[in-house]
């Protein structure tokens, strides 16, 4: 038994100066495309909003111009002869890449306009900076291919390109026939390039060590993520270094004359200089914290059956100024998105407690909630039993006891968010498994003991 997933391998490429410049010009290639189109459709809508306040009847206005990706096609092969005279030298993957985002970008925002869509508003696609853009081009047909030796892949018009790693993980799914290309995105990271190939793979169906085991995990910003059973998974162990030496970085680049747009004054050699520097620390930073978040939810996934996790509402969170830096460095987001694809490779489950379930505000012993629990306090202490322990913790334990009580969540996968679990009838069941034996309360999972043995630990 498998089952069929999209999933990405990304590699770094040690592409030479010639081949950068090509990539750079694809990347351009699909901006002007882009903008070219974007300014088009301004140009008919404005024409139809002017034709309509003129009192132009509907059937009389300038005709709309479609948005499809198709549609924009056909159109920017019309013109290109006199848009950009140079098309020839770009493969139309480049084109296309920038058309398919501005196909998208405005189906977005008429999706969003009209309520089709959730979350936060979309904009009207905008032009996009030449220097504050990151530069890439995806290839969606063509000559796409991991070649034998697995250390160059070739792309068309690019031809081959070296790569910095092995490419054997994916290349060996390629030859067994359990893996296809359906496209391949080169982009630019800092100053290196990376290409990620997005892949149908058919994976063996697996189960968790333990199917029926379930973890609570809070994910915090002093720890990386707390366990009900008790652990505390501390940041990768670098980081911190790696934040000071930032600060050095950017201290040391804001001596430099760097650009000025008041006075013209052109970035100097040392400022750029400092800034390659600022920008590789940056990126450094960003690989340990993938690292760490990939490595905890790869081992949750692997282990147990179901992984609980909150709802926490992490656009909004970010919005907070003070809160946005400690939250987007430990990917709060991002552990919910791993989890979720890795619990169904795995053959487990996500859970996601409701966003207003008081996971940190319920007391994980007798499942009294308190009114208020500021930030600051690190320890819950409850009043009605006296329960004292630590807060992250009690919230993990929480979490995780939302399934052990037997109130079933829905499974979750990807974005929806669960509107089963209720705080009100959660924290009436919630003492249950504790009162019951394990025997006869079937469902209740192994996990019950080790949470059982926490408690009193904790006491
Ligand atoms: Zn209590």
């Amino acid at each position: 038994m498998s089952v069929r997933v999209t999933q990405a391998y990304r590699f770094a490429l040690d592409s030479t100066p010639a081949q950068q410049r090509d990539l750079l010009r694809h990347a351009g290639a699909a901006r002007v495309a882009l903008h070219w189109a974007l300014a088009r459709v301004k140009v008919v809508m404005d024409q139809r909003a002017a034709e309509r306040s003129y009192g132009v009847t509907a059937d009389q206005l300038t005709p709309a111009m479609s948005w499809t990706l198709p549609a924009l096609r056909r159109e920017w092969n019309q013109a290109k002869r006199e848009v950009a005279p140079w098309w020839a030298q770009c493969s139309k993957e480049a084109y296309n890449t920038g058309l398919d985002a501005l196909a998208r970008g405005l189906g977005n925002w008429a999706d969003s306009r009209k309520g089709r869509r959730a979350g936060r508003a979309v904009g009207f696609p905008r032009f996009r900076s030449k220097r504050r853009t990151t530069p890439s081009v995806r290839f969606t047909t063509g000559s796409i291919r991991v070649e034998s030796d697995r250390k160059h892949v070739r792309l068309p018009r690019l031809g081959m390109i070296k790569l910095h790693e092995s490419a054997g993980k994916l290349a060996r799914r390629l030859e067994g026939g359990s893996a296809r290309i359906l496209s391949a995105t080169v982009r630019r990271d800092g100053s290196r390039w990376f290409v990620a190939f997005t892949c149908e793979v058919q994976r063996a169906e697996r189960s968790p060590v333990r199917p029926h085991g379930v973890v609570g995990v809070d994910v915090g910003v002093r720890h990386l993520a707390v366990l009900s059973t008790g652990e505390l998974v501390a940041n990768p162990r670098h980081l911190a270094t790696a934040t000071r030496r930032l600060r050095r970085l950017a201290r040391a680049m804001s001596r430099k004359v760097g650009p000025d747009k008041r006075t013209g004054q052109r970035p100097s050699n040392r400022w750029q200089r400092a800034r390659r520097g600022l920008s590789a620390a940056h990126r450094r930073v960003a690989d340990l914290r993938r690292d760490g978040l990939h490595k905890i939810t790869s081992r949750l996934a692997g282990d147990y059956g179901t992984v609980v996790v909150e709802d926490l509402h992490v656009a909004g969170m970010l919005r907070n100024r003070r809160l946005a830096k400690a939250i987007s460095d430990c990917g709060f987001g991002e552990i919910r998105r791993q989890l979720a694809y890795k619990t169904s490779w795995s053959g487990g489950r996500l859970v996601v407690a409701d966003r207003f379930y008081p996971s940190s505000k319920t007391c994980s012993g007798c499942g009294a909630v308190k009114p208020k629990l500021p930030l600051s306090a690190r320890t819950y202490v409850c009043q009605h039993c006296g329960r004292s322990l630590d807060r992250d913790l009690n919230a993990a334990i929480n979490l995780a006891q939302l399934v052990v009580a037997g109130s079933d969540p829905e499974t979750v996968n990807g974005r929806g968010a669960n509107r089963k679990t209720r705080p009100g009838g959660l924290v009436a069941v919630k003492r249950q498994p504790r009162t019951a034996t394990a025997g006869k309360t079937g469902s209740v999972p192994p996990q019950g003991g080790t949470v059982d043995q926490e408690l009193t630990h904790a006491h």
